[in-house]
Order: C-alpha cells, then structure tokens, then sequence
C-alpha cells in the first residue's frame, strides 16, 4: 500500500512536465516555421518562404524587361539565401516581393549609347533604335521648300553608337532621346505666348536665345500668336545638325532712272517709263538647327532685263534762281539713281522711297519752299525737312552734310544736303518722304 503511494507522488509530476514540454514544442512548431533571409550584396533585405519562388520571380521580372529593350537582362548584385526559423509574420508578403525586386536589385542590360564628342548622352534599347533617332533627328531639319533640294545634312558635333552596359532604368525612350539631344533636358518649361511678346523678349527673360527657341520648337517664323506654347530650355541642343540647300528663285531686277538734260526745255518729261526685269536666281544657303546662317548666291540668269525710266528735264529748272521759297507746285527728283525700296515695302512700314547714291551726292529741293526742320532726327539720322505751301512737305534722310537751316527759304533744284548713312541706314541712299496734308504719299506719285 505504502509502495503504490510513492509510485504515485513521482509519475504525477513527471506526467506534467511531459505534457507540459509537449504543449510548449506544438507551440514552437506551430508559430514558427523555415523561411529563408535574402542578402544582396551580403545586407539583408527580406525574409521569403520560399527560395526558389523568389529566383523564379527574379526571373520572370528579367525576362519581362529583356522583352522591353530586346537584349538580356542580369542581376549585377550578388544574391544569397540563407535558412532560418521564424515568425510567420517576418515573411514577406507575395505581393511584396516584385517591389523589393524594384527597390533592391540593379539590373542590367546592354543599350545602344549615343556618344556625342566622347561623352555618352542618352542610352536607347537598340542600336537600330539609337540610328532610328539619329535619323530623325536629322530629318526634322531637312524640309525643303519648292525649289529647292537638300545637299547634305550633317552633325555638326562627332555622333556614334556605342554598346554599353547600364541599369535598365538608364534606358530612354527613343521620343525622350530625340528630346535631350535637340534641347539637352527631357524638361523643358512650357511658356505660353502673351500679350506684348516676341521671341526675343522672351529668349532674353528665360536667359537663353531666339535661335534655340525657334530651333526647340521648330518654328517657321517669329510671329507668335497669342496663348502659343512654347517649350524652352536653358541648356543648348547636344548635337546641331548643319543642312545646305540649293534653290532657284524668280526675283525681280528694278529699273533705274536716267536723267537726260535738254538745253532748250523749261519741263520735265518721262521719255520712257521704267519697267522691271526678271531675273532667276540659284542660291545656296547653310542651316544650322533650320535657322539660316549663310547664303550664298550661285548664278544669276536674266530672263528679261529691266528697262530704264528716261526722264529728260530742262535745264533752266536745275539752274532756278536761289532762295526764292517759291512753289512750282509739281515735286522734282531730289538725286537720280536706282529706287532701291518702294513706298509701302517692309509690310507698310516704309514711308518714303530710298535712292541709292554714292555718299555726297548733291541732293536738291523737290520744290521750292521753306526749311521747316534741318538737324539730327532719330532713326532718319541728319535729315531735312521743307514746307513748300498747301500743306504739302518733303522730307530728306540719312544725310552725310545738311547745307540749310531751319527757316532757310529753297529753291527748287537748290543743293540742300549730301547722301549718306546716318541714322538707322545700311549704306548710303537717300530716303526721300512727301506728307500732304499730314499723311504720307506715295513720292512717284508727285516726282515728274
Ligand atoms: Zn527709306
């Protein structure tokens, strides 16, 4: 009896214990379980169940974008799996694992670098594509008017394709390459066009300049319109392409007017009214980005010559008595020469008709009259100014001397001043203006 007692006290706690260490291993193998620590380059980054799921999705995610670029994509890192036991919660979700992919690894593939002067600037799939955008680079630029043909296009910086090794996420689009080459960013600042702009205005705002704008946007003139977009960029294209076009042109040859000098007449005469010539012109010019920065001009044909306007005028008119301040009331040429602009040209803005003549040239009162101004004006530099009665008034610019004063009384046929450049001019000419009544005429239609 005392025996079974003993035996009793002994098997009852060591029962406990049993189970006890029994419910604690079930907990331990329930809550915990093998999984595996991903490293890349030896630093830990996850924790997946399982291994091989994790390559394959590797795998798959490197087929994905070697479909994309069209060459084999490799994981540069060094990747590791190492066996653990843990927490169910430590193990990274499915979903997971393509962003740790994302995040963690560098993949790599081969691009097609386009090298511009030794310096690598954008990196496309393929060197087709890479060539693809080297074309259309160039074709963006090769328009031609009718008339005219394209010689060449060329870089004007040293353009290859280079293989190179890079992270997939280097590799652009050939649309963005084709940006960063003309611009030099994929970035530009869209500016839209306001009230009161031009485009130097607006190149000088932005620091950079009209060519680049007009070359960014590839524009076919300076009008801008109103609420235009306009992409600028502060950086300079990466490769300028230079085009030379050949053209032929139908231009116009003004006539000339010649003066013949009748000893016995008192009048002024048209023998023979001036015709214009015709002429074809073969042209040359050099394009830098579309903007012209060289013409030369090849030959010239004429197809019809220009006829000279014969004006024969009396003597006793050139040789009137001085200072009369009298009006004939008709207007004589102030020089003879070539009309080398017309009323009206320069859209409108022309007011006069320019002479050309040789620097001190004599030029002579249209009409008798008084000097209503003599002195220095603005863009018409040394000019002359002569009321002749009825509201009617000449006016003489770009002179070299000015001969009379302010109040002075003319002639007509009296030397006034000289021919020359002065004020806004390109070359010595006279620009010769008739205001009647306040309102600018067309000169021809006075000058006999
Ligand atoms: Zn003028």
């Amino acid at each position: 009896m005392k025996q079974k007692l003993t035996q009793k006290r002994v098997l009852f706690p060591l029962l406990t214990l049993l189970s006890l260490s029994l419910v604690l291993m079930l907990c331990l193998v329930g809550c915990r379980t093998t999984a595996y620590e991903v490293y890349v380059n030896g630093k830990q980054v996850c924790v997946v169940k399982d291994a091989g799921e994790f390559q394959n999705k590797l795998h798959k995610v490197c087929q994905e974008q070697a479909k994309a670029t069209g060459h084999p994509v490799n994981v540069k890192d060094e990747l590791k799996f190492k066996r653990v036991l843990v927490n169910e919660k430590a193990i990274l979700a499915d979903a997971q694992v393509a962003k740790i992919i994302a995040r963690e690894l560098k993949l790599v593939t081969t691009g097609a670098a386009i090298v511009v002067d030794g310096k690598p600037v954008v990196v496309v799939s393929s060197e087709s594509k890479a060539k693809e955008v080297l074309e259309r680079l160039k074709k963006g630029y090769t328009g031609c008017e009718s008339g005219e043909k394209l010689v060449s296009a060329e870089f004007e910086q040293k353009v290859e394709i280079n293989q190179k090794t890079v992270s997939t996420d280097k590799i652009v689009s050939p649309d963005q390459a084709l940006q960063i080459l003309q611009t030099g960013t994929d970035s530009p600042t869209i500016y839209e066009v306001k009230e009161g702009d031009s485009l130097w205005l607006i190149a000088r705002r932005h620091d950079t300049h009209v060519v680049d704008i007009v070359a960014a946007n590839k524009l076919k003139s300076e009008r801008l319109q109103l609420g235009q977009k306009l992409a600028i960029s502060t950086t300079s294209p990466y490769v300028d392409v230079v085009t030379v076009v050949e053209g032929t042109r139908e231009e116009k040859i003004p006539y000339k007017t010649r003066v013949e000098v009748d000893r016995k007449s008192s009048s002024v005469k048209v023998k023979q009214a001036g015709k214009e010539g015709r002429k074809q012109v073969t042209y040359r010019l050099t394009c830098k980005n579309g903007s012209t920065v060289d013409k030369n001009i090849l030959s010239e044909n004429i197809i019809e010559k220009a006829v000279d306007r014969v004006i024969v005028k009396g003597e006793r008119i050139v040789v009137a008595s001085r200072g009369s301040g009298r009006s004939s009331g008709t207007l004589s040429w102030p020089i003879y020469g070539r009309i080398t602009s017309s009323y009206g040209s320069r859209g409108g803005s022309h007011k006069g008709i320019d002479i050309g003549a040789k620097t001190g040239t004599a030029i002579r009162a249209a009409d008798g009259g008084t000097v209503r101004f003599a002195g220095w004006s603005g863009g018409y530099g040394k000019m002359v100014e002569i009321a002749h009665g009825n509201g009617v008034v000449t006016r003489y610019a770009h002179c070299s001397k000015l001969l009379v004063s302010k109040g002075s009384k003319v002639s007509k046929g009296q030397v006034i001043a000289h021919v020359g450049s002065t004020g806004r001019s390109t070359g010595p000419h006279l620009h010769f203006e008739v205001i009647n009544g306040g309102r600018h005429n067309n000169p021809l239609g006075y000058l006999k």
